[in-house]
């Protein structure tokens, strides 16, 4: 299963190598969506882990055991139906297909569970009928 959650570490934590720690002690897949970490600060990554659900578990309770705070990441994107215009110039720079013309109907459709809310639609949109939650 796969879990978004955004990783705050504390300054003694910003380089520790957390995702080889993942893989290598929990088979715990992370892939980073957006980081945020300067030398000597506290950093803050967002990442969705992907592996079994007790190794996942496993793996926020390591991380937390490290001090790194893991918080669930409720950031999404929202899509303003009665702007779009389905021209579909958001679905070519969607790395996960999560955005896609429908073959028949030729109109938008959002797949949420496959978004991992990179933000890289938003830009596209020539109407702004791309944005977030928060
Ligand atoms: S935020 Fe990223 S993954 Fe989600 S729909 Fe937009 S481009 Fe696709
Ligand atoms: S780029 Fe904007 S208007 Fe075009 S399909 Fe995507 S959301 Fe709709």
């Amino acid at each position: 299963m796969k879990k978004r959650v955004t990783l705050t570490f504390p300054k003694r934590s910003v380089h520790m190598p957390v995702t080889y720690r993942l893989a290598k002690d929990f088979n715990v897949a992370a892939n980073i969506i957006r980081a945020q970490v300067a030398p000597n600060q506290i950093g803050k990554l967002v990442v969705e882990l992907s592996g079994d659900i007790d190794q996942l578990d496993a793996a926020i309770d390591w991380m937390r055991s490290q001090d790194i705070g893991v918080s669930a990441s409720s950031r999404e994107i929202v899509i303003d139906e009665t702007s779009c215009v389905h021209c579909g110039l958001c679905t070519g720079v969607c790395p996960t297909e999560a955005l896609s013309l429908d073959p028949i109907s030729w109109r938008l459709t959002f797949a949420r569970s496959r978004c991992i809310v990179c933000e890289q639609c938003i830009a596209t949109c020539p109407v702004q009928a791309i944005s977030t939650n928060l």
